[in-house]
């Protein structure tokens, strides 16, 4: 009979400071089929290298493996890896269980990275603890078993994929003289089923239980004694079952990932923070821009389109001074016949003292057209304004503002009252909104009369504190800004005022919005970067940590691509999760903004909330891959040692 196993000339060596250090000496070695041999030596004399080399963990210097004829030395890292899954069951000294899952989740890993539809491994995993005497604590997680009960996982996910080779590295050194007894009563049983054992101690009372025994010191093999000859049946090897293995594999990785996190939550969390603070202010920052556009936009168009707004002086702190009056009420009817102006409307303002009964209180008279209203963007709550004719007629008719109301008339209806504003009796027709502007809006009074009424009663000059000029619907807009200009100007022999056009406003405002949220953006850019770094910081630390359970996967079948994909898709499960509690954030911190009751909402853009979800996820990959391939770049036997 081929025997299953041939070594011939073994040797193994590791750098070591200047040289290297070689631990085995050629080792010529032939194990068949059914056998259960012990390797027995003193620590340090070389047991476990060969036997990682013997189960394809690790590869030998120099020599030749045949491996049921099959020659395995120089075979790359992914046959290695299938060899494992398929050929090999490991059992190892600390068990090597993954603490996150249950007893019957640790049968079923091998299993898994073989391609075995889940209800399936499943049901052999149960099957096998319960052979094993733990059809009891298949929901148990290793930190409940005891030594033994997880000796008896770790041995149920070697035979998980109907291993025909049992190795077994020391696999009662950790265990009671009782359980120790057990485990290896365990062995001699699957032995006679046919498996070949073999198993590595430095106990010769173990080593007696083998029906050879090999034994190496320095790395040579100094004696080798058979006690009975043993020939079994082979097993029958089960085909490989590979029903959806890609999916059932990103299934596996997906699960250990949500395991991992689960069992770090505080660092999880933390890691995520970086995330979470990069998505939410991206989110918020361009919604809040967005808002702030459309507010200031919305608050324009009430100025209306193609107006421009003529000032007297050189600028807005000229006009408050009260005293230039540069600007009259003939510049605003020689300027209506312009062919380019459609219409001007003048407005002038007064201070005056209001009396109603014994209240008294001082109030802004402000004089403006009828059309106005319209053109400020100021809705009336009650009654009616003025219009052209009341204003041709000097109309004693005004409008109060809220401030006013509750100042003259408060718990009164307004409408219909009369009051004094200095020397002139007024006739309440209307009230306007309370018009917000910035935190707890004004506190003065005004009340809006028609300008000619303003002109007439108080100021007895023709001067105007401002014309609004509506330009003709045909005409540019900035040839008008400049014919009125010109036209100004021979008027008055000079430039004593100043013109604001709407448009221009608008269109600085939006761009300055424009350029405003693309900087905030831009530094939230940078905070999600530095997010990124963090998540890419401890996936490293992670890796490092869970060097164990990644030499475990790679020993039991994983192949390096299951390992990237095992990081990866941690890594983007937290940006991912990240992202989601940002976007979250961010529309919290929306609702937030409107309990405090600002001027404007941000508003959120389906756009913006898929980009986050899309930038977290691309940040999940670019810095989870660096990790991810460390991880899977681990070297099995290093790893498992670690
Ligand atoms: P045993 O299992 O018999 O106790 P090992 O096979 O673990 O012994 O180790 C044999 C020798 O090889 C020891 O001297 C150990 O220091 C050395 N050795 C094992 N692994 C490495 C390694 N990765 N690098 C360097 N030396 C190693
Ligand atoms: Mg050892």
């Amino acid at each position: 009979m081929n025997p299953l196993i041939t070594l011939t000339g073994i040797t193994r060596s590791y750098p070591s400071g200047e040289g290297r250090l070689q631990v085995l000496h050629g080792i010529d070695l032939s194990i068949a089929q059914g056998e259960f041999v012990a390797i027995i030596g003193a620590s340090g004399s070389g047991k476990s290298t060969l036997m990682n080399i013997l189960g394809c963990l690790d590869r030998p210097s120099e020599g030749s493996y045949l491996l049921d004829g099959r020659e395995v030395s120089e075979l790359e890292s992914g046959d290695l890896a299938a060899l494992r899954r398929e050929f090999f069951g490991f059992v190892f000294q600390r068990y090597h269980l993954l603490s996150e899952m249950t007893a019957l989740g640790n049968v079923e890993v091998p299993a898994v990275y073989r391609g075995v539809p889940a209800a399936a491994r499943r049901e052999k995993a149960a099957a096998l603890l319960g052979r094993l005497g733990m059809g009891e604590r298949l929901d148990h997680q290793p930190g409940k078993l005891s030594g033994g009960q997880q000796q008896r996982v770790s041995i149920a996910r070697a035979l998980v994929n109907d291993a025909r080779v049992i190795l077994a590295d020391e696999p009662t050194g950790a265990l009671d003289s009782r359980s120790g007894e057990e485990v290896l009563t365990i062995l001699e049983e699957l032995n006679a089923e046919g498996h070949t054992v073999i198993i590595v101690t430095h106990d010769p009372k173990v080593a007696a239980r083998a029906n050879r025994v090999i034994e190496i010191a320095d790395g040579r093999i100094v004696s080798d004694q058979a006690k009975a000859e043993a020939t079994r049946a082979p097993i029958p090897h089960s085909v490989a079952s590979t029903g959806a293995p890609g999916l059932g594999r990103l299934s596996e990785a997906l699960r250990m990932a949500l395991l991992a996190m689960r069992a770090h939550k505080l660092r999880s969390f933390l890691t995520m923070l970086g995330i979470i603070i990069g998505i939410a202010s991206v989110v918020s920052v361009v919604a809040l821009g967005e808002g702030s556009r459309q507010q200031v936009l919305k608050n324009i168009s009430g100025l209306g389109t193609n107006t421009l707004q003529i000032f007297p002086g050189q600028s807005f702190g000229d006009m408050r001074s009260g005293r230039v009056t540069t600007l009259v009420l003939e510049d605003g009817t020689q300027l209506a016949r312009q062919t380019y102006v459609a219409s001007v409307s003048p407005t002038v303002s007064s201070s005056q003292t209001l009396r109603y009964g014994a209240t008294e209180a001082s109030a802004q008279i402000s004089g403006v057209g009828d059309r106005y209203f319209d053109v400020a963007g100021i809705t009336l709550t009650d009654g009616r304004a003025f219009d052209a004719t009341d204003v041709a007629g000097m109309s004693q008719d005004v409008v109060i503002d809220e401030n006013t109301h509750q100042a003259l008339f408060p718990d009164e209806d307004p409408l219909g009252k009369i009051f004094m504003a200095g020397k002139v009796p007024l006739r309440v027709i209307g009230v306007a909104a309370a018009q917000s502007r910035g935190p707890g809006g004004s506190t003065s009074l005004t009340v809006y009369a028609p300008y000619s009424t303003v002109q007439t009663r108080y100021l007895g000059s023709t001067s105007v504190s401002g014309l609004t000029l509506r330009v003709a619907d045909d005409v540019d807009m900035s040839l008008a800004q400049q014919a009125v200009t010109d036209f100004l100007t021979q008027r008055h022999g000079s430039k004593d005022f100043f013109i604001i056009n709407n448009d221009e406003i608008r269109s600085t405002i939006t761009s300055t919005t424009q350029t405003m949220t693309i900087l905030i953006a831009a530094i939230a850019v940078i905070s999600l970067l530095v997010g990124g770094i963090g998540v890419m910081n401890i996936m490293l630390v992670s890796v490092t940590e869970r060097i164990g359970e990644i030499g475990l996967r790679m020993a039991v079948g994983a192949r390096r691509s299951d390992i990237r994909a095992q990081f990866l898709i941690e890594a983007v499960l937290v940006c991912l999760i990240g992202g989601v509690a940002g976007v979250l954030t961010a529309l919290g911190f929306g609702q937030l903004f409107a309990l405090v009751g600002s001027s404007f909402q941000p508003i959120y853009s389906s756009t913006s909330i898929a980009a986050a979800m899309l930038s977290s996820c691309s940040i999940g990959l670019v810095f989870g891959y660096l990790p991810a391939v460390n991880a899977s770049r681990l070297d099995p036997v290093a790893a498992l040692s670690a």
